[in-house]
């Protein structure tokens, strides 16, 4: 069996090498800082989660439900992965997010019904034994990436003691029909290319229980917000300060010194690349 040290050394290769290999595919290039950044992420995720990791019965485990229809008769399957544990005479089945923890823990109830679907394939159709059904948030902890980058030794151990990325959510099988229904008219509209984007109303009001504006919490992470007019509307909405902001939104990529450094990293690649 490996030791912790040989699974960081090798994380560290698999990275270089997953790293390299969406470099040659997408064309781009991070800097350094950013690179460590990431690896650190990773390793800090792993000594956080080790224990959980090592006892992972089956990884990845595609649930799959065929069959269903939409209210226009359109046939479509949902599918999903997760990963299960056993121990002792329990069953955990994890879904992993990128979401961050305090969102997590602040809507629940919106990673319950993909829950229940999952739930439901895996106990209910394939007769598994499922006890307990949980997220874990793979985000960094800002208080703990702000002690790593301030080189806060005392203050990155008591954060990352603190860290709890796994945040059980109940979730119940018998509201599988509900939340297929929800699915399956998203379906429809897919199909139809209806694409409208939220009302401004929806932008302004709070989304979940998340205590932030939907356009907050959803809209700044939408690659489309710049051609959306939903969003413009909201920025501008926000009289001569939302106007100003708008503008330096859409002019201040990042400061000058961070445009230099990715340019840079992508001239030392396309070097290196062209040799
Ligand atoms: S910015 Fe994106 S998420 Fe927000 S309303 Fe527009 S399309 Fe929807």
């Amino acid at each position: 069996m490996m030791t912790p040290q040989k699974i960081e050394e090798r994380i560290r290769e698999i990275f270089d090498e997953n790293y390299e290999l969406l470099r040659l595919e997408g064309g781009h290039a991070l800097t350094e800082d950013i690179r460590n950044y990431a690896l650190n992420q990773v390793i800090f995720y792993y000594k956080k989660m080790r224990e959980v990791a090592e006892k992972v019965t089956e990884t990845e485990v595609k649930l799959s439900l065929p069959g269903q229809r939409t209210p226009k008769g359109r046939r479509f399957s949902i599918e999903g992965v997760v990963d299960i544990v056993r121990e002792e005479e329990e069953v955990w089945m994890y879904d992993i997010k990128t979401h961050d923890l305090d969102f997590v823990l602040a809507n629940k109830e919106l990673y319950e019904k993909q829950l229940n679907i999952y739930g439901y394939i895996w106990g209910q159709l394939r007769q598994n034994q499922l006890d307990h059904t949980a997220v874990i948030s793979t985000a960094f902890p800002i208080a703990l990436r702000r002690a790593w980058q301030e080189n806060d030794f005392a203050k990155a151990m008591y954060e990352m003691e603190k860290w709890n990325p796994l945040v059980e959510i109940e979730s119940d099988p018998k509201n599988v029909t509900a939340t297929i229904s929800d699915f399956a008219a998203i379906v429809d509209d897919i199909e139809e290319n209806k694409f409208e984007p939220a009302a401004l109303e929806t932008l302004q009001a709070e989304w979940g229980s998340s205590g932030t504006k939907f356009a907050t919490r959803v809209c700044r992470n939408c690659d489309a917000r710049f051609s959306c007019e939903s969003y413009r509307r909201y920025v501008l909405g926000t009289g001569e300060k939302g106007k100003a902001s708008f503008k330096k939104y859409i002019e201040d990529i990042a400061p000058e010194s961070d445009q230099e450094e990715w340019l840079g990293a992508s001239l030392t690649q396309t070097d290196f690349d062209n040799l």
